[in-house]
């Protein structure tokens, strides 16, 4: 465990404290991986006044869906869902195709549009700051990634205060506080997303190769964490970072 570790434990609490203190009501948008298990155990062991949500798309593996009973069982908490709209989703898969994502990125980037992007918008609406658990390590699209970010789309700021941990800090935390974690993770999945677009890498791979494989990495975000140019304009952020873990594990 490298001697930055604590003060990044430190720091993220901190930076949680702050949250609380300045930016009340705030929330966390957690997708129940590993990450978010991080702050989730964070948030509840200190009783922060951050409310948990996650986005329910209705295309979750049980493995995910079963975090929500791991999370009361640990801590008595319940993660609010928020789910699409039915006549939305209907009205896409009636038209479509329940697998249509598969067929363009524009159909992809539609499904999420409806499955998460704007459940996410209802979840948001009202709040003065949102959280998540992305990481600068994770992928090709987050190399840039702030600390504390405008979310001017939102109409809020946006905090990642796990932005400069590595894989190991996320794993080093998760073990040493005993906190419960997605069986996926052991099954070769670092990112977890809906289970029909995600699928195990291989030692080597990019992080999140397994999200949407079948799309060039530079689209490999599903419209939640877009970046905002000062003329209005959004964007990915573009870097090449390689999944380090050994063979058969993914921590
Ligand atoms: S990840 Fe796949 S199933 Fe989930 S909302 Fe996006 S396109 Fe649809």
């Amino acid at each position: 465990m490298d001697t930055g570790y604590e003060q990044r434990v430190a720091a993220t609490r901190a930076i949680l404290e702050r949250i609380a203190a300045e930016f009340s009501p705030a929330v966390f948008a957690s997708s129940l991986a590993a990450e978010d298990m991080v702050l989730t155990d964070l948030i509840l062991r200190a009783k922060l006044p951050i409310r948990i949500f996650s986005l329910e798309t209705g295309r979750l593996h049980a493995e995910t869906l079963g975090m929500l009973d791991r999370v009361r069982e640990a801590y008595g908490y319940e993660i609010a869902l928020y789910k699409p709209e039915a006549a939305a989703v209907e009205a896409y898969v009636s038209a479509n195709g329940l697998n249509a994502f598969y067929d363009s990125v524009e159909m992809r980037k539609e499904c999420c549009r409806i499955r998460k992007v704007e459940p996410l918008n209802r979840a948001l609406a009202g709040n003065k700051a949102w959280i998540t658990g992305q990481r600068r390590a994770q992928s090709t699209t987050r190399a840039e990634l702030a600390v504390q970010e405008d979310d001017p789309a939102h109409g809020m700021q946006k905090f990642n205060p796990l932005a400069d941990w590595s894989e190991d800090d996320v794993w080093n935390y998760l073990r040493a506080n005993g906190v419960p974690y997605n069986p996926l993770h052991d099954k070769g999945y670092p990112s977890i997303g809906c289970e029909p677009c995600t699928r195990a890498v291989q030692q080597g791979e990019d992080i999140r190769a397994g999200r949407w494989w079948w799309e060039s990495p530079d689209q490999k975000e599903c419209g939640l964490h877009v970046v905002t140019d000062a003329d209005g304009t959004t964007r990915l952020v573009r870097a090449s970072v390689k999944a380090n873990a050994p063979e058969g594990s993914v921590k």
